[in-house]
């Protein structure tokens, strides 16, 4: 439904304007670049609490800090980037059109929610309130419970609610 991407001429601008950014102290340019978020024809039929929870998302993406990427990855780069998203679109108060809209998320778009689990790589992990994951002590695999399904709804990940 929506996707952000880098402008890959502001990158390159970036980048020839420091070979090495972190001599500088500042972070790569992937980090600094601007870009565009594209938004799928498709949003325009959802009603409009779901139309806001892919443009905030999608914003979350765009205002990703590498310091807070770094913080969040170590399970997976895909889930560090979707919790960064989506911890933005909270802290600007889109928490209720977030977890509405989550169970219709594409893979893609992993939706991992504070209280919710996922299993990965054998172990399973919570996401706490500021969009970490912590190791569930004790458990190992889990089985994904079963969402709701809408009529053309994309199934979501192994993510679950607690
Ligand atoms: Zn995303």
């Amino acid at each position: 439904m929506g996707q952000w991407v880098l402008d890959p001429r502001d990158v390159e601008r970036m980048c020839s304007q420091a070979a090495e950014p972190r001599i500088w102290g500042l972070p790569a340019a992937e980090w600094r670049a601007s870009g565009v978020i594209f938004l799928s024809r498709e949003l325009a039929g959802l009603p409009l609490s779901q139309m806001v929870a892919v443009v905030a998302h999608e914003c979350g993406h765009a205002v990703t800090r590498e310091s807070e990427f770094t913080k969040r990855d170590g399970i997976s780069s895909e889930w560090a980037s979707e919790l960064c998203a989506d911890y933005h679109a909270f802290r600007w108060g889109f928490e209720k059109e977030i977890r509405a809209h989550a169970p219709f998320r594409s893979l893609a778009h992993h939706a991992c929610l504070p209280g919710e689990t996922i299993s990965e790589a054998g172990r399973e992990w919570r996401v706490d309130r500021w969009f970490h994951f912590r190791p569930v002590a004790g458990r190992r695999e889990a089985l994904p419970a079963p969402r709701p399904a809408l009529p053309g709804a994309a199934p979501r990940s192994s993510a679950r609610r607690r």
